[in-house]
């Protein structure tokens, strides 16, 4: 078969990379092709092979030097576990070879054929090469063309046979393809099986992880520990761990890649339902002094309306838990204007009337600001006395705040993550409440918790979660729902138009303003960091554009996240006061900010953001008396976003959207796992994998009722531990 090793990186799904991606593959191996028995190298020099520990660093494995490391880091992958676990986002099938003949334009297939002459170099212009060939089979024959791999040319054996696979382009009876995968037929690598396909990062090409992992599968796929107790195993038909990591990655037919992705995707739901009821059995032994019952009434009165109905038995429930002796953890959901905050006030007073104090932690400090104004003026009538703590507290205040608090003489403190900081003591902490709690991690709730001796703790949040799926999420906590709307609510008319509306839109925003309503203006954040320098721009040039050319006679400002606290919170009281009529900003007005007067929500690039968030940011308007209305503008012809769109301008039900988010946009991390501090799921699909999860369930609930300890099954045990302990210690 042909001599050198000549395959280069990336998939046919892969055809866009950008050309770095090709050359970077040469260094790997490429006169080396992967022999069976690779080994390991320990950092220590010796051999490791077949028995490396699975905390051995990712750079004992051959072709992963220093900068690969680096790239690697940044997917995760340190270690041979993570490398090992960095499971494909998909797979090529590429088992089998198709005739020539047959190929179809735009076809993506393999081909297996023979190099029908020497290949020839041309160069077309600077700096680009070209290897040319025919290749034969017998149906036909197929013109190959490479652009800067030129040496292909010396490593392509006329007379041999190849393996092409890549995208076919026929015109008349002549069929080519440019940059296909090839590698000598037989050698069964990239193509002749189904093909893993990676997510990447610059810097690592897929035939480097896929090598680097098989090494690593090689070298501890006989020494996995199974986090499976066996018995479970084969209770519900689930294969080894080892088969179930090596098809996962290298599958040997569809069958067993589904056996183990089945398989893998229970251990994750298994384990993570056990780490859940742990968590929630540790805090059912906890104890506390029971509250005792307050005349709620003086609070009821003192609110300039009537609670609804859902606010009221969301506010029951907190008040049972907090009298029952045992720590509150509850979490009261509700779509954005259903009236969170003042579920969080009852609780609060009911806490301070039992002489402890409360904390209220807000996920900005513009948000923070604004609970401050809004309770303080509610509450301090009621003899409830209130500070604000953020980040942005002078020394001198900030001091002041503190000794108050330790000595007791506050009795509420609203702040943002300077609530948990170090140097806040409480001096008899009762209720944590924590605002928005997508933004807060497990670990940031258990370092506040920390501070009182089990505190009660009440999570709010906006994000809907289909109920089926709460208590998975929300395993550890109990959850109230608010699914009522404050009466006199109105729906928010929503649009979905293109760029080309935008005059119309103007001329709207303009009336809008004109009757003495306000808008809001949201531009993407380019990138997910929150110091992006195009973030800054985007909105910052937005916002000039608009004062220059559009509304000259109009107050325009901006707002986004690279701001000072101090100069945000400026400009967002200035529009909260009345004082500028069109806000431009990044999602950074996301999270409950309150501005009745608002009429009007645009969205920029609409199909950047996904379904939930963009029901988060429509929430900023219609929260007064005024007819609001949400524009999103897109111009996007992709048809799935456009269905996305759609549903926003259907229907204003949170939970319905969640729902259809989910359903589009596939599971992936939507809950955003990580973000709750929980362990992020890479296998299971919460979407698609609902009878899975319950047997997982049922199956960890079957061995928690016979090993409540999990003494059985140390690997379990460990497991579950180390995915949960990880998440609690680490504070972002
Ligand atoms: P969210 O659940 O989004 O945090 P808020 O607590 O900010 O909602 O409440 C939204 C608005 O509705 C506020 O202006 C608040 O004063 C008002 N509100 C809350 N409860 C009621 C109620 N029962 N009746 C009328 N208005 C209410
Ligand atoms: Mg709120």
């Amino acid at each position: 078969m042909g001599g050198g090793g000549d395959v280069r990186a990336g998939g046919g799904k892969r055809r866009g990379l950008p050309l770095r991606y090709l050359s970077q593959s040469e260094s790997l191996s490429f006169s080396r092709p992967p022999q069976a028995g690779c080994f390991v190298r320990r950092t220590d020099g010796k051999e490791a092979f077949p028995m490396a520990e699975l905390d051995t660093d990712v750079r004992a494995i051959r072709g992963i030097g220093e900068q690969r490391a680096k790239a690697l880091a940044k997917l995760g992958v340190g270690t041979l576990r993570e490398l090992i676990s960095y499971f494909p986002r998909d797979y090529d099938d590429r088992s089998a070879s198709r005739p020539i003949a047959l190929l179809e334009d735009g076809e993506t297939a393999c081909v297996e054929a023979m190099v029908a002459a020497p290949p020839t170099l041309a160069r077309a212009r600077r700096g680009l090469e070209l290897v040319k060939l025919r290749a034969v089979d017998a149906s036909g024959a197929l013109d190959v063309t490479f652009f800067n791999q030129t040496w292909l040319k010396s490593s392509l054996t006329a007379g041999e046979t190849y393996i092409f696979y890549g995208r076919a382009e026929r015109s008349g009876n002549r069929r080519r393809m440019v940059n296909p995968v090839v590698e000598p037929a037989g050698r069964g690598e990239q193509t002749g099986r189904i093909v893993p396909v990676y997510p990447l990062t610059a810097g690592v090409s897929q035939l480097i992880l896929s090598r680097s992992v098989r090494q690593g599968l090689d070298a501890c796929r006989s020494i996995l520990p199974d986090p499976l107790p066996d018995d479970v195993r084969q209770e519900h038909h689930l294969c080894r761990i080892g088969f179930a990591y090596e098809n996962i990655h290298f599958p040997a037919s569809a069958e067993a890649l589904e056996l183990a992705r089945r398989r893998l995707a229970f251990e994750e739901l298994f384990l993570f339902t056990l780490g859940l009821r742990r968590l929630r059995s540790r805090r059912d032994t906890a104890r506390t002094d029971p509250f005792r019952p307050v005349d709620m009434e003086r609070f009821y009165q003192a609110l300039p309306f009537s609670l609804t109905a859902a606010q009221r038995r969301c506010v029951d429930e907190a008040l049972a838990d907090m009298r029952s002796g045992r720590p509150m953890n509850r979490l009261c959901q509700g779509d954005v204007g259903s009236g969170k905050t003042m579920v969080a006030a009852a609780c609060i007073y009911f806490c301070v009337k039992n002489g402890r104090q409360a904390a209220l932690m807000a996920p900005t400090e513009i948000l923070a600001q604004q609970h401050y104004e809004g309770l303080s003026a509610l509450l301090e009538g009621l003899g409830v006395r209130c500070a604000l703590l953020t980040g942005s507290l002078r020394a001198r205040a900030r001091r002041d705040v503190l000794e108050r608090l330790a000595l007791g003489q506050t009795d509420l403190v609203i702040g943002t993550h300077a609530l948990i900081s170090g140097g806040v003591e409480y001096e008899r902490l009762g209720l944590v409440v924590t605002d928005e709690q997508h933004r807060f991690g497990v670990g940031q709730r258990a370092a506040l918790a920390a501070k009182g001796s089990h505190p009660h703790t009440l999570v709010m949040s906006a994000t809907p979660i289909p109920r089926t799926l709460a208590l998975i999420l929300y395993g550890d906590l109990d959850v109230s729902v608010i699914d009522q709307l404050p009466p006199g609510r109105q729906k928010i008319d929503t649009v979905a138009v293109s760029g080309g509306y935008r005059p119309r839109l103007y001329a709207f925003l303009h009336k809008q303003v004109e009757e003495g309503g306000q808008c809001y203006i949201v531009c993407p954040q380019v990138s997910e960091s929150e110091d992006a320098p195009d973030e800054r721009k985007a909105v910052t040039e937005y916002a000039e554009t608009l004062r220059r050319e559009v509304f000259p006679d109009l107050r325009i400002a901006f707002v986004h996240g690279k701001m000072k606290p101090k100069e945000k919170e400026a400009v967002m009281s200035a529009f909260a006061a009345g004082e500028t009529d069109i806000l431009v900003s990044t999602t950074v007005i996301e999270v409950g900010v309150d501005v009745p007067n608002a009429s009007v929500m645009v969205v920029e690039n609409a199909e950047r953001f996904g379904l939930s968030q963009l029901h988060q940011l429509r929430g900023r308007v219609g929260r007064g008396t005024r007819k609001s209305y949400c524009i999103l503008v897109s111009d996007s012809k992709n048809d799935e976003t456009r269905q996305r769109l759609r549903v926003m301008t259907q229907t204003g039900d949170g939970f319905r959207i969640a729902e259809e988010d989910l359903r589009l946009r596939g599971p992936g991390d939507f809950f955003g796992l990580r973000q709750h501090g929980l362990p992020g799921l890479r296998i299971a699909d919460l979407g698609c994998d609902a009878a899975l999860l319950k047997e997982a369930q049922s199956a960890a609930d079957a061995l928690l009722a016979r090993d409540p300890a999990l003494s059985t099954c140390p690997a379990t045990a460990a497991r579950v531990e180390e995915l949960f302990q990880q998440k609690a210690d680490t504070l972002n």
